[in-house]
């Protein structure tokens, strides 16, 4: 990917992962925690249904309709979308905390709100996580078996507008295998010391 040249400052410690449905983000997101504790990973708000084994408040905070768009109309997120049916958005409070302590601070979000980051903070990272094909893709979204193929269809034609935005991301991570993508994620969040200005 784009990265900045000799003597560039490093981009601000605010790091999105975007990419399609399936493409195993979650994976290399929780990879990627592991690897490094001290980055700040963000717990979207969202609409959606708990699946089995997600936990309100570690996973996502599960909020009602009324209650996200109270929080969408004041403010407290930093970026919102509608996906596949369900509202997911960012609060803002814990990101500014985190950045503001001079912790990196990772959103795994859709294009939509990575657009939305882009636009609010121009300095943000912006990476997409690729499969490594799209027969790749296709399995792991229909072996996931939490979703029904109503379900799956939409999030696979989602996912194919969001790999034609590859483009607009500073970075492409190709997710062939999770602990491989979260090392290559986690030189891109981190800035490189050696593109530090001389202050
Ligand atoms: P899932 O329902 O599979 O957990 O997430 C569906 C999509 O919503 C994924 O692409 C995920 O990255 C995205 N997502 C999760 N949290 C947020 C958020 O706070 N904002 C936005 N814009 N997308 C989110």
């Amino acid at each position: 990917g784009r990265e900045p040249g000799p003597g560039v400052a490093p981009r601000s410690r605010l790091a999105v992962v975007s990419g399609p449905s399936g493409v195993g983000k979650s994976s290399v997101v929780a990879e990627l925690r592991r690897l490094h504790p001290d980055i700040y990973f963000s717990v979207s708000v969202t609409t959606r249904r708990p699946r089995p084994g997600e936990v309100d408040g570690a996973h996502y905070h599960f909020v009602d309709r009324a209650e996200f768009a109270r929080m969408a109309g004041s403010g407290e997120l930093l970026e919102h979308a509608e996906y596949a049916g369900n509202c997911y958005g960012t609060p803002r409070g814990p990101v500014e905390v985190a950045l503001a302590a001079g912790r990196p601070a990772v959103l795994e979000i859709e294009l939509q709100g990575a657009r939305q980051v882009r636009l609010a903070m121009p300095e943000a990272l912006l990476v997409m996580l690729v499969p490594p094909s799209w027969d790749a893709l296709v399995s792991r979204l229909t072996g996931r078996g939490t979703e029904d193929p109503e379900v799956v269809a939409r999030r696979l034609a989602v996912a194919k507008d969001e790999l034609a935005a590859e483009a607009e991301f500073d970075a492409v991570v190709v997710n062939a295998d999770v602990p491989t993508a979260a090392k290559e994620l986690l030189t891109l969040v981190l800035p490189d010391p050696s593109n530090q200005e001389c202050t």
